[in-house]
């Protein structure tokens, strides 16, 4: 359904939309509409633009991918459906590896996100390329790559539940991510969080890349370094204090 350029929920209702047209073509699980039903209230709740917290996140996790040996961008179904082309833009302008992980096993869904992926010109690793297993994830999630997640030194997951980002630090990775809420488990766990809506955030993270190009290590390694505590605490400050 077309949603009218000036309503006021316009943004919102678009990207609706679009999640539902990925949940008709096989991208999206039920589940991630659910999820994503999570992820709209806190958005709502923010305001729906992009805070000075989320901002200074962004240019932390842009520092990382830059000086990573071998950075990982994780793609789940909802990542999918809602900014595939934009992780394909970022993996253009840093050598970022993208995967495909998904918590429902199936082959045909995996397939037409790494089709999706490719049609935008982008690659992605699955576990089909040669499989090893991430310890302490429940469901298929914990059949990763060797050459894509199981290579990592720096992940970036967005939009997961607290089991993924915790195994991935388990595992010796630093770790960032994408979430609106800012009490969610991956939140608190990661490294880095972003705490804004993932569609607003990626193209941001792409600028963020090739404006740190010019920069030098070791003014890498000042962006690199977060107060992610900090971050998180402001966010919620921000919810509260709006609706005072
Ligand atoms: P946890 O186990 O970490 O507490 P959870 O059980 O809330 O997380 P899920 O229900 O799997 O995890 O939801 C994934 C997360 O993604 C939620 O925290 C939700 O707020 C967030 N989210 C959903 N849609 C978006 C979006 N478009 N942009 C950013 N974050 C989103």
């Amino acid at each position: 359904m077309p949603v009218r350029t000036d309503h006021p929920r316009h943004a919102s209702l678009s990207t609706r939309e679009r999640l539902i047209r990925a949940h008709e073509g096989g991208i999206v699980s039920t589940a991630g509409l659910i999820a994503h039903g999570r992820g709209e209230a806190f958005d709502y709740l923010l305001g729906e633009y992009t805070h000075d917290f989320a901002i200074d996140a962004i240019e932390a996790m842009a520092a990382n991918i830059a000086l990573a040996r071998h950075p990982v961008f994780v793609v789940n179904g909802n990542v999918a459906g809602l900014v595939a082309e934009d992780v394909v833009a970022l993996s253009r302008e840093a050598p970022l590896h993208i995967e495909v992980n998904l918590f429902t096993p199936s082959v045909m869904r995996t397939q037409s996100i790494v089709e999706l992926i490719e049609g935008f010109g982008g690659t992605a690793h699955t576990p089909g390329d040669g499989m090893t297993t991430l310890p302490g994830v429940s469901s298929s999630r914990s059949s990763i790559s060797v050459s894509g997640l199981g290579s990592a030194d720096f992940v970036v997951a967005p939009l997961q539940d607290g089991d993924m980002v915790h195994a991935l630090k388990k595992a010796g990775m630093k770790t960032a991510t994408i979430d609106l809420n800012p009490l969610s488990r991956s939140a608190q766990d990661a490294d880095i969080t972003v705490v804004d809506n993932i569609t607003r955030a990626l193209p941001l993270i792409r600028d963020a890349v090739r404006f740190l190009k010019e920069r030098t290590n070791e003014e890498l390694e000042e962006i690199s370094r977060f107060d992610n505590e900090g971050a998180l605490q402001e966010a919620h400050r921000s919810m509260t204090e709006r609706y005072r």
